[in-house]
C-alpha cells in the first residue's frame, strides 16, 4: 500500500496529516487513510469517482480544489443550479416527481435543529459550513451561535438573516475560532464539500469543549437509493460533492480525529435515506470513560 503523507497540520496540539499526493499521477490520496490504491467506480466532466482498495472510501481521485478556486467558481448556489438544470434535461420525469413529492418532506432547516437539540439544549454552537445562515437563524433562538462559511456570499446571506451573530468568511480547516469554547459544533451539508475532511473534523473538535457533540449531517452512499441509480444518484454532485461516506467511512474518520462516534437511533440508520446523520462526542481527556448516548 503506497501511502503519502507530506505534511502536517496542528490543531489544538492534535497532529493531523495533510494528505497530499507524492507521486507524478496528481492523483489525490483517500482522504480516509492516505493509500493511492483505487479503483474508478464512474468519471464525469474530467472528474474521477473512485473507491479505496485499502478502506472502501468513496471520493473524487483527483486533485483538490483551492478553497479559493472553489469559492470563486463552484458557489454552491451555481453548482447546485447546474446540476438541477443537468437532471431536468437528462431526467425530466423523475424531475417532475420530485417535485410533486417535495411538499410532504420534513423541513430540511428542522430536522437540522431537531437533531442539534437532542444533543444540546442551550450555551454555545458553531455551524461550520453555515451556508446562508437558515439554521443559524433557528438555532439562535435557543443557543448563542457563530457561524463560518467559505462563500463569501452566502456568508453575507447569513449575516443578513442572524445579524446578531459572528460570521467568519473563511475555509473551515483554516478558521480562526476559539479553542475549547463550544457547546455543539454542526457540520450540515459540509464533510462532502471538503477536499481535506480530516482537517475539517480536527476543527470541529479542537472548537469544542470536552465533553461537547459534533452533529454531522453528509450524503449517504450507502443508501439503497444510491445503490438503484449508481452514478445518477442525487447526492453525485461533480466536483463540489467531493467525499462520498457511508456510515463505515464516516465513523472511522471520526474515531481518527478523536471522537467518540455515540450510537444512532434506528430511525437514522435505515439505509432507505439518501441522508446521513451521525453524532460523536469529544471526550473527557482525565477521564477517557465514553459518554452514553441521549437517544
Ligand atoms: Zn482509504
Amino acid at each position: 500500500m503506497v501511502i503519502s503523507r507530506t505534511s502536517q497540520t496542528e490543531i489544538c496540539g492534535l497532529e493531523f496529516v495533510i494528505l497530499t499526493s507524492t507521486s507524478q499521477s496528481d492523483q489525490r490520496p483517500c482522504p480516509l487513510c492516505g493509500a493511492l490504491e483505487r479503483r474508478l467506480v464512474f468519471q464525469r466532466d474530467g472528474w474521477h469517482v473512485v473507491k479505496c482498495s485499502a478502506c472502501n472510501m468513496v471520493f473524487i481521485g483527483d486533485q483538490p480544489l483551492a478553497y479559493g478556486t472553489q469559492a470563486a467558481e463552484h458557489d454552491w448556489a451555481d453548482d447546485y443550479e447546474k446540476e438541477v438544470s443537468r437532471r431536468k434535461k437528462d431526467r425530466p420525469l423523475l424531475m417532475f416527481f420530485s417535485r410533486l413529492t417535495r411538499p410532504f418532506r420534513t423541513d430540511a432547516t428542522r430536522r437540522q435543529f431537531s437533531h442539534a437539540i437532542h444533543w444540546k439544549r442551550e450555551g454555545k454552537l458553531l455551524d461550520l459550513g453555515c451556508g446562508d445562515g437558515r439554521f443559524l437563524a433557528m438555532a439562535a433562538r435557543q443557543f448563542d451561535v457563530t457561524g463560518v462559511e467559505l462563500s463569501a456570499r452566502a456568508a453575507q446571506a447569513a449575516k443578513e438573516r442572524v445579524p446578531q451573530a459572528p460570521i467568519l468568511v473563511s475555509p473551515v480547516t483554516d478558521a480562526a475560532v476559539p479553542a475549547d469554547s463550544f457547546d455543539i459544533v454542526t457540520q450540515f451539508g459540509y464533510l462532502e464539500h471538503e477536499w481535506q475532511p480530516r482537517v475539517g473534523l480536527g476543527a470541529a473538535f479542537c472548537a469544542l469543549k470536552s465533553g461537547g457533540v459534533v452533529v454531522i449531517k453528509t450524503t449517504n452512499y450507502a443508501s439503497w437509493n444510491r445503490i438503484v441509480m449508481g452514478e445518477n444518484w442525487c447526492g453525485i454532485h461533480i466536483p463540489s460533492h467531493c467525499n462520498y461516506f457511508t456510515p463505515a467511512t464516516l465513523s472511522r474518520m471520526l474515531r481518527d480525529a478523536g471522537f467518540d462516534p455515540q450510537p444512532r437511533p434506528l430511525l437514522d440508520r435505515l439505509p432507505t435515506s439518501d441522508t446521513l446523520w451521525m453524532a460523536a462526542r469529544k471526550p473527557q481527556p482525565q477521564t477517557g470513560v465514553r459518554s452514553g448516548a441521549i437517544f
